[in-house]
């Protein structure tokens, strides 16, 4: 599948060019290395339930402080961390998505960085380093998923940092940012962030960060929250004040939970059927919640009390008057980003079977009208960038046999499948390889304050995927997957186009055909506070 060639002549005056750009724009090496570190970031997170956010601004204020510096080295090219021999050497296809455009590239791949990239007929450059060639694949920057639940330590027997970043490899992501769930200790403080680095240590198959927040457990339990919220010393606008001054964003999950929760008549409803679920949550959920936030986002304007603070919403699945409440506060000059996820763009409430809770997760998945306006808000970039909210739950918390919605655990199985998810569901749209970039890579760096990631470009961290658009193939018992649990996740059975080829992560070959890379050499992402 892929030819190796090797070469030993001149460069070629495409090659010659595209070094000069890369020396005009490329620092040098210790520059950027220093740069690399102190952009690296673990930018904090609050995600809860939307009357919380008062609470967790305080929460991610607290981490953003606390979370610093690398605590292991980098294990760029060791033993066993990439299935080629070389650390330098070129990649090359027909279709490379680079520099704003799709066509015949090839880039050059040097200490686990970007080096330069030659556009044009590659066949006809004489290169002195090796040559992957992969044909009419395509070759486009790594994946970032800014929001996936791994659940270790504590909980690693629901998804884990090894299951995760190796299903992570094989979808062609190449980052992601793990959000906290219910692992436990979770990540709100030095010590437990340490612990967490611990566990992940000689796990990573990918660069992984990390959100800060608080764990369910403090967030729902009324009485904690009440003690702490009446304490009253900080609130929601102290919080985007020192999140400004760090420039990490605060990330909220727009659902708010009335007080009284309405359970009038759904005694008599089949907990079954999936508009049962739909009833349990509105979309004025969602809509309350983003209206608390109105106050907050207007703060983040220019001039205003928390300028340079940004808020982002997590999987936005309303796309009726939420959407449109953010849409307003964007317009008007407010700093706030959305994120959706596949499967709001795959699936409909229609489509959910009964009893089939694999489908379950929160916000809930809503009608097709719904899917068809989200799908048109990411084309008009009114949504910046999608995610995979990886639901890392242990199979029998799914309830899969008694199929109810009502007590099933919420969240959907998909880290290892966005990459084809979204663009098979995105064919009826005429989506394009260049918006897959900017939604799965350049927003998401964006976002996670990586300025050496999102793309490929001289200089950047050569994180790549390969993969084939055309390729089709049935997710059935035949395919690898590898999370752990791989029957909960709803794509399961689906008829999906595009194949991952091969995934490189700061030059090493983590993942291609079918097999991963000996050790596990992924680099925890850390802020350095300098
Ligand atoms: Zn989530």
């Amino acid at each position: 599948m892929v030819r190796l060639q090797l070469g030993s002549s001149a460069s070629t005056s495409a090659q010659r060019t595209s070094r000069q750009q890369k020396s005009r724009e490329r620092p040098s090496a210790n520059t950027r290395e220093r740069d690399g570190a102190r952009h690296s970031s673990a930018s904090m997170a609050a995600s809860a339930k939307g009357r919380l956010v008062p609470l967790l601004a305080v929460a991610a204020a607290l981490a953003a402080v606390l979370l610093y510096r690398a605590p292991f080295s980098k294990s760029l090219g060791g033993e066993g961390c990439s299935l080629l021999h070389h650390d330098h050497f070129w990649i090359a296809s027909d279709r490379v998505v680079t520099l704003g455009r799709v066509g015949p590239a090839a880039v050059e791949v040097k200490g686990g960085l970007v080096n330069a990239i030659a556009v044009g007929d590659y066949r006809n450059f004489v290169l002195r380093r090796p040559l992957l060639d992969y044909g009419d694949a395509v070759i486009m920057p790594g994946l970032i998923d800014v929001h996936a639940h791994l659940d270790e330590p504590g909980r690693a027997e629901w998804e884990g940092f090894s299951t995760g970043t190796k299903a992570a490899a094989a979808g062609g992501i190449t980052t992601l940012v793990d959000m906290p769930l219910n692992s436990y200790p979770s990540t709100v403080t030095e010590e437990t962030l340490k612990l967490k680095l611990e566990a992940a240590r000689d796990k990573l198959y990918v660069d992984v960060g990390f959100w800060g927040g608080l764990v369910p457990e403090n967030a729902f339990n009324p009485s904690a929250l009440e003690k702490l919220l009446n304490a009253g010393v900080l609130g929601l606008k102290e919080g985007l004040v020192t999140l400004a001054k760090y420039k990490r964003p605060l990330l909220i999950h727009a659902e708010r939970i009335p007080d009284v929760e309405d359970g009038d008549g759904l005694a008599d409803l089949d907990p079954r059927s999936y508009s049962t679920y739909l009833k349990t949550r509105p979309p004025t959920w969602e809509e309350a919640a983003i209206r608390d936030l109105e106050r907050a986002m207007k703060d983040t304007k220019a001039g205003g009390r928390s300028e340079g603070a940004h808020l982002h919403i997590v999987h936005l699945a309303d796309a009726k008057t939420s959407l449109k409440l953010v849409k307003d506060a964007r317009h008007s000059g407010a700093s706030v980003t959305i994120e959706t996820c596949p499967h709001y763009l795959a699936f409909s409430a229609e489509e959910v079977p009964d009893g089939d809770t694999r489908f379950k997760c929160a916000p809930p998945i809503r009608d097709a009208a719904n899917r068809e306006n989200l799908w048109n808000a990411l084309l008009d970039g009114h949504i910046d960038m999608l995610s995979s909210d990886h639901s890392p739950s242990a199979p029998d918390l799914k309830l899969m046999e008694e199929g109810n919605f009502l007590r099933a655990w919420g969240g959907i199985s998909s880290l290892q499948f966005v990459l084809p998810v979204t663009w098979t569901f995105g064919q009826k749209y005429g989506i394009t390889l260049n918006q897959l970039a900017s939604w799965w890579s350049e927003k998401p760096a964006k976002l996670a304050g990586q300025k050496n990631k999102g793309a490929i470009l001289p200089g950047y961290h050569a994180d790549i995927v390969v993969w084939k658009p055309e390729a089709e193939f049935q997710l059935d018992e035949s395919h690898s997957v590898y999370h752990k649990h791989r029957n909960i996740s709803a794509y399961i059975g689906q008829q999906l186009s595009g194949k991952v080829l091969s995934t490189f992560v700061r030059g090493n070959l983590v993942f291609a055909e079918d097999k991963h890379a000996n050790a596990a050499c992924g680099v925890p992402i850390l802020a350095d506070l300098k």
